[in-house]
């Protein structure tokens, strides 16, 4: 049964999310051979971002445009895009589960009285009904879900379902449409950023996470020269972050982010099951810590027992080594 899939695309910065991408290509397992229609809700329509969505599988774009939109508001973009949606009929519609994703999707999907699946990391295609894949108790388990009846609302997990080759030379319809907004409730005046710019935590294909054992700020300076020559982002333990060893917005676990990057490297964390929450998914993951009975090396694809700061410093000579011979 072919679908028509509205997939609500992602900025930050002025630039669309990687996640909108993985969603695009979500959206078109979900389809099974239907339209895919990319949407972006803006304060000032740019016409490239929505070409870009084209570009990444799309077959058309829509700029959902209002001044009121020119920063997220739950309750500004549900009003966009639930015009959009009335204008659209899809039959499913799929998003990051990026905090955004995370706040608009269930407001919506309570509008529609339907069904919402949240956090997939994966599906599996079939012409009654997409079966969906999430995982559930801090990822112990995982459980595959089916939306019976109505609209589909899905929103992914960001590095798990690969988003399709760019194709520049992919052409559709790029269209403008200047939403209504109400008079917004609440505001936004000012956003102050917490964090340098780079590469975003929960998008990173290569993490390097510090713990306690890091036992200084100036301790994460070598986390973010191997960060750095692997092309990844730095996050950190609870620990590290109660310590005051680093902000908030790097803690990654129960009640920080959850990753699921390519490559975890987990230095001096012990491996706390409420740690393990927000990154046990990771595809591979490598611990080095000098306690051989640490709890963190029993998820371990690779261990290394030793002091990260001898360590470290290897492991970045070794890395620009193997660079500079390919
Ligand atoms: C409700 C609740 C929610 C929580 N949510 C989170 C969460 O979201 N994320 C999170 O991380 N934690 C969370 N915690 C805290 C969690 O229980 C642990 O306390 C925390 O993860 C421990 O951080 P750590 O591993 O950095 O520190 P520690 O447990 O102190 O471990 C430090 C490790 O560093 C090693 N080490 C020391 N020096 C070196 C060195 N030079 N070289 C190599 N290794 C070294 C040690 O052997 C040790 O294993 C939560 C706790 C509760 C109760």
């Amino acid at each position: 049964m072919s679908r028509k899939v509205l997939v609500i695309g992602e900025t930050r910065d002025g630039v669309l999310r990687n996640v909108t991408f993985e969603a695009i290509a979500a959206a078109k397992r979900i389809s099974d051979g239907g339209e895919i229609v990319g949407l972006i809700c803006t304060g000032s329509a740019d016409t490239q971002l929505a070409e870009e969505m084209i570009h990444y599988g799309a077959d058309r774009s829509i700029l959902a445009e209002n001044p009121k939109l020119e920063t997220y508001t739950s309750e500004g973009f549900a009003q966009a895009a639930g015009q959009v949606i009335e204008q659209e009929k899809p039959d499913a519609i799929v998003m990051g589960h990026t905090a955004i994703g995370k706040d608009l999707t269930p407001k919506l999907a309570a509008r529609y009285e339907t069904g919402l699946i949240s956090d997939v990391t994966e599906l599996e295609e079939s012409t009654d009904n997409v079966v969906f894949t999430r995982p559930i108790y801090s990822g112990k388990a995982f459980e595959k879900k089916i939306i019976t009846d109505g609209l589909l609302f899905i929103t992914i997990r960001p590095n798990n379902i690969p988003s399709l080759e760019k194709d520049s030379s992919r052409s559709g319809d790029v269209s403008v449409t200047e939403v209504e907004v109400a008079d917004l409730r609440t505001v936004i005046t000012d956003v102050i950023k917490k964090t340098a710019d780079g590469v975003d935590l929960s998008e990173a294909k290569v993490i390097v996470a510090g713990g306690r054992g890091v036992k200084s700020k100036e301790g994460f300076d070598p986390l973010y020269d191997l960060a750095e020559v692997l092309g990844g982002a730095v996050g950190a333990s609870r620990g590290a972050c109660d310590a005051d060893y680093c902000d908030y917005s790097l803690q990654i676990g129960q009640t920080g982010k959850v990753v699921t990057p390519d490559l975890y490297i987990a230095c001096g964390i012990s491996g706390a099951i409420q740690h393990l929450a927000g990154m046990s998914n990771s595809k591979v993951i490598v611990a080095i810590n000098k306690d051989p009975e640490a709890n963190i090396f029993n998820i371990a694809d690779y261990g290394i027992v030793g002091d990260l700061f001898e360590i470290i410093p290897q492991l970045i000579e070794e890395i620009k080594q193997v660079k500079v011979n390919a």
